[in-house]
């Protein structure tokens, strides 16, 4: 399975010699490892349509240059801190069909970068800024976090950072189920594992290839059991006929598996796309059930629902959260 994951592998020659390209070229030693000077010269470089990802992915192994931690973008988490996010990877094996990866590079091919101990040393740096603050870092901004962790084997070196550094709360964003290397790993206080969720059959006809809800939830269980903090995100909700019954029963099920108090913050979202995506999601997905209602272009060049009607979404879903015995400091309203 892993050696069909990808067609080649590209590494910057800095990197060729580092021991974790080392144990990569051990795994996958029947594909073949080209030394290139930088990825930027060839990731992207010729326009590789975003649906060639179904019949392979090549991977790009290099150094994260520039900015290597960016602030988050309003209402990107809970308010009152300040929000960073740390890149660790371009693109996703994953295909939902709302996802905005689709146009946001010019290639699906996977990208994944090795400076780790220069983005901890940024984040230290950053946290001088904010002596007196809590600072939010979060994983799995423009990949995954946790989707191919066995392979990236990152996750231990931050770990030990934010174990150092209570001050600074960590995120790892998924949709993934692949948590065995978060199981080798300490709870910490200031670590959350969190999980978009999205009603069974959204998640089976738009999320394509992500694990079931059901598979999600159980991860989450396992997590809680085992004593890590867990958070949800409701993000994106997609309107449908029924869409609050959807809701009703995944909100339901989330309480079958783990009490909702444990849910350390839950987002709320409605699909909302950049125009530049809109338009790959209608060339990609013309079929899909998101096009059933109507969207519009806002001021802010964003397509989504009215304004009205992501209010009402929202708080439907909101209440749906309230009457089960959630909080309202435990949820925030995604980029609204
Ligand atoms: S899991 Fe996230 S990054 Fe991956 S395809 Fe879905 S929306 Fe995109």
């Amino acid at each position: 399975m892993v050696t069909s994951m990808f067609n080649r592998v590209f590494v910057e020659e800095e990197c060729f010699d580092s021991p974790q390209v080392h144990q990569l070229r051990e795994k996958f030693s029947s594909i073949e490892f080209k030394k290139i000077d930088r990825i930027d010269h060839y990731f992207g470089r010729v326009k590789k349509p975003y649906l060639q990802k179904r019949d392979g992915l090549n991977l790009y192994i290099g150094q994260k240059r520039g900015e290597l931690i960016k602030l988050a973008p309003p209402a990107y988490g809970l308010s009152g801190e300040p929000h960073f996010y740390y890149v660790h990877a371009y693109n996703c094996i994953y295909e939902c069909e709302y996802c905005y990866l689709q146009g946001h590079f010019d290639s699906p091919d996977l990208v994944w970068f090795i400076n780790h101990e220069e983005v901890i040393q940024a984040m230290s740096d950053k946290l001088q800024d904010f002596s007196q603050e809590k600072v939010w870092f979060h994983a799995g901004e423009f990949s995954d976090s946790l989707a191919l962790s066995h392979l990236t084997k990152e996750l231990p070196l931050y770990h030990n950072f934010f174990k150092h550094h209570p001050q600074a709360l960590w995120e790892l964003r998924t949709k993934s189920v692949n948590i065995k290397e978060i199981l080798k790993l300490s709870p910490l206080p200031n670590m959350y594992i969190s999980f978009s969720l999205s009603p069974q059959k959204e998640s089976q006809e738009i999320d394509l290839l992500t694990p079931r809800t059901s598979h999600r939830l159980k991860a989450m269980q396992e997590l809680v059991a085992k004593g890590f903090h867990i958070a949800v995100h409701l993000d994106p909700i997609i309107h449908s006929d029924d869409f609050v019954e959807k809701y009703q029963v995944l909100i339901s099920q989330m309480k079958e598996h783990f009490p909702l108090e444990k849910v350390a913050y839950l987002s709320l979202g409605v699909v909302r796309f950049t125009k530049d995506v809109y338009h790959q999601v209608q060339k990609n997905y013309p079929e899909s059930r998101m096009h059933a209602q109507e969207f519009i272009k806002g001021l802010d060049g964003k397509v989504r629902y009215p304004r009205p009607m992501r209010l009402w979404m929202l708080q439907k879903i909101k209440q749906l959260c309230l009457d089960q015995g959630m909080i309202e400091k435990q949820i925030y309203l995604c980029m609204e």
